[in-house]
């Protein structure tokens, strides 16, 4: 490993990068989501929508490069988008039941007066005489045609053709139907204005967003190959168990002759939601968590998890170098006094102090 590359503690290092993005969401990046990127990264490809059974919205190409306990790909796409990693190019809408959620609602008319489907268009004979107006067939005899109402019989310029709705549930008889959409898992069917609308994106890579790929690969890399270096078995990308639940992981190491383990987890802004629940993780597959930030920036409330003598706090400079100095919210940087804790994060007890 280069100089360049080493685990870094101290020095200034408050503006040393310069955020890129809108922090619209601010989760940890999942190892799921750090490999569709890339993939998008590395290729000339791009994520197109499909409509799956039932209905439903898939973007498949993406989908298998997520795991399980990854959000749904249409939201994880989206946030992607929000924050300019993806560039969505717009491609239709659709629309979700707000009952059932269900997507892929069809369009129906109805009647305005029972809200039935069963509203068929039909040219409707109006007897210029009496007004009675009726489905052509009610006119219709072997022999021409006899108005239902006044019983006259009528000739053709006696009668008045137009397109009308006619209800055959209830007989109702009207020009402009009621438009509906009706969701085929519950059959209930809604205004449209009242349906969730749903736009739909073709996705690919943003110069912004290969930049930010690269910056959290590089980031990942880093951490795998310090802990490497530390005598730790080293899995990147990979998944460990729980009790009863497998996680996926960025880094899982393993120090072979004592035993001590860790797990890595990348982050522009960690949120204190996302980190408490990671250590939680830890906690569960007994390792000790490391949480690397790209941005170099965490909130107060990570700040004060991370100064918790049970989780470990790393910067990423832009060169992929770690460091154990972050920025807590606007104010004055912090962890100048992690680097006990940095050194015993990444090396096993064996070699701590030295
Ligand atoms: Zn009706
Ligand atoms: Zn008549
Ligand atoms: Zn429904």
């Amino acid at each position: 490993m280069s100089a360049n590359r080493s685990v870094r503690a101290g020095g200034q290092i408050r503006g040393f990068y310069t955020y890129r993005y809108e922090a619209t969401d601010t989760t940890m990046v999942s190892p799921g989501e750090l490999r569709m990127l890339t993939e998008l990264s590395d290729g000339e490809g791009e994520f197109t929508p499909e409509t799956g059974p039932g209905g439903s919205i898939d973007y498949p190409t993406a989908e298998r490069l997520l795991d399980d306990r990854d959000p749904a790909v249409v939201d994880v796409l989206e946030r992607f988008g929000a924050r300019g990693v993806l560039d969505g190019e717009f491609v239709s809408k659709v629309y979700s039941c707000p009952e059932c959620s269900a997507q892929g609602m069809q369009y129906t008319t109805a009647c305005p007066a029972c809200e039935s489907a069963h509203a068929i268009e039909t040219t409707v004979v109006e007897h210029r005489a009496c007004g009675a107006s009726a489905p052509e067939s009610h006119f219709e005899r072997e022999d021409g045609h006899v108005c239902p109402e006044c019983e006259t019989r009528v000739r053709e310029d006696d009668l008045e053709r137009t397109e009308r709705y006619v209800c055959k549930e209830c007989n109702e008889v009207f020009e402009t139907p009621e438009h509906r959409l009706w969701c085929r898992d519950c059959l209930y069917m809604f205004p449209p204005e009242e349906t969730i609308e749903r736009a739909l994106y073709r996705y690919r890579i943003t110069d912004d967003g290969r930049e930010w790929a690269e910056r959290h690969r590089l980031a990942r890399e880093t951490a795998a190959d310090t802990l490497e270096e530390r005598r730790f078995e080293v899995s990147v990308d990979t998944t460990v168990e729980g009790e009863g639940t497998t996680y996926p992981v960025h880094v899982f190491a393993k120090d072979p002759l004592l035993g001590e383990r860790r797990v890595v987890a990348i982050a522009e802004r960690p949120t204190g939601e996302s980190v408490a629940a990671f250590r939680d993780l830890a906690r569960e597959v007994d390792a000790h968590p490391i949480v690397v930030t790209t941005t170099g920036a965490v909130s107060e409330e990570v700040a004060t998890l991370a100064e918790s003598a049970d989780l470990t706090l790393l910067s990423a400079r832009p060169d992929g170098s770690l460091d154990s100095q972050y920025d807590v919210a606007e104010g004055t940087p912090r962890g100048q006094s992690l680097f006990q804790r940095l050194t015993s994060a990444m090396d096993v007890p064996a070699w701590k102090g030295q």
